[in-house]
């Protein structure tokens, strides 16, 4: 459409279109009179690249020819119908030199390698400490994390800390453009474990799971974890929390308590679980908060 068009043009634009879903009932086809690229429009002193129309005083532009010129990224939610308007991703691409567990990988960028933990998840273990919890289900998640991604290039996405105390990159991984934590999770071979403040996809990661257990996929099928039956710990929550055993978990060993879903309350050795329900309990017993997740 030319600038130099003048005038009332276009007769008839349909600015929403009729959806029959019973959802969106609030949707309305309407026939409106606007002026077409009656406005002209810049972003940081660049010429926007798309038609504007001018109604009732306001101008309406594209959506992501705007948000994307202005750094951001649109995302399209089909099963909603909501368009978002998000922060870049801060991501890098990397090579998967090797396979440490089901949750652990090693990646190769800029001639350096990186361990990297998919963070949100927890796979079984499968090279615990104590050799007698190396059990058949964290060989599978090793097993089906290794045919995946063993030398694969894939790309890192962060979340609040891109690395943990001990120098670990911790990311969501995918795999052609498809997250592999919530592959794991889909395939039932993790469950969700939160990572605060590292815990943008916790809800969906939820949902995942719960779909993965209601098909007893993976370890859902025996609802065995570490050896550990599952069935009662596990809670649907947003939080993720997968042990309920009480509301903090601490060690004999340290005078830390923690949340349950906390990185570090997941190398206390079982045998050394102490549980707590209030915070009080806990620092009564002269347990401190962690400084990690921040248990209140
Ligand atoms: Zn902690």
């Amino acid at each position: 459409m030319k600038k130099e068009l003048k005038g009332f043009i276009i007769g008839v634009i349909a600015t929403v279109i009729l959806i029959s879903s019973a959802a969106y009932s609030e949707s309305v086809k309407q026939t409106i009179e606007v002026l077409f690229n009656s406005v002209n429009l810049e972003v940081n002193g660049k010429k926007v690249e798309a038609d504007n129309i001018l109604y009732n005083g306001t101008t309406y532009v594209p959506l992501r020819a705007v948000a994307e010129m202005l750094g951001k990224e649109v995302e399209w939610n089909q099963a909603t119908r909501t368009a978002s308007i998000n922060d870049k991703k801060e991501t890098i691409t990397a090579k998967v030199v090797r396979v440490v567990d089901g949750d652990t990988i090693i990646v190769n960028f800029n001639g350096k390698d990186e361990r990297v933990r998919l963070i949100g998840i927890d796979t079984p273990e499968s090279v615990h400490p104590d050799v007698s919890r190396n059990l058949p289900e964290g060989k599978t998640a090793y097993e089906f994390t290794k045919s995946r991604l063993e030398g694969k290039e894939v790309v890192l996405e962060f979340d609040v800390q891109e690395r943990d105390q001990y120098g670990r990159l911790l990311a969501y991984v995918y795999l052609n453009g498809v997250m592999f934590n919530k592959t794991l999770l889909e395939e039932g071979y993790a469950r969700v474990a939160t990572y605060p403040p590292n815990v943008k996809y916790v809800e969906e990661f939820t949902e995942i799971q719960k779909t993965a257990r209601e098909k007893s996929k993976g370890f859902w099928k025996n609802n065995t974890f570490n050896g550990e039956n599952v069935e009662d710990k596990t809670s649907d929550s947003a939080t993720g929390t997968v042990k309920a055993e009480g509301k903090y978990v601490g060690s004999i060993d340290s005078n830390k308590y923690h949340y349950p879903t906390c990185r570090l309350a997941e190398r206390i050795l079982k045998e050394n679980e102490i549980w707590f329900d209030t915070v009080e309990e806990a620092e009564e017993l002269g347990y401190e908060p962690c400084g990690i997740c921040n248990p209140k």
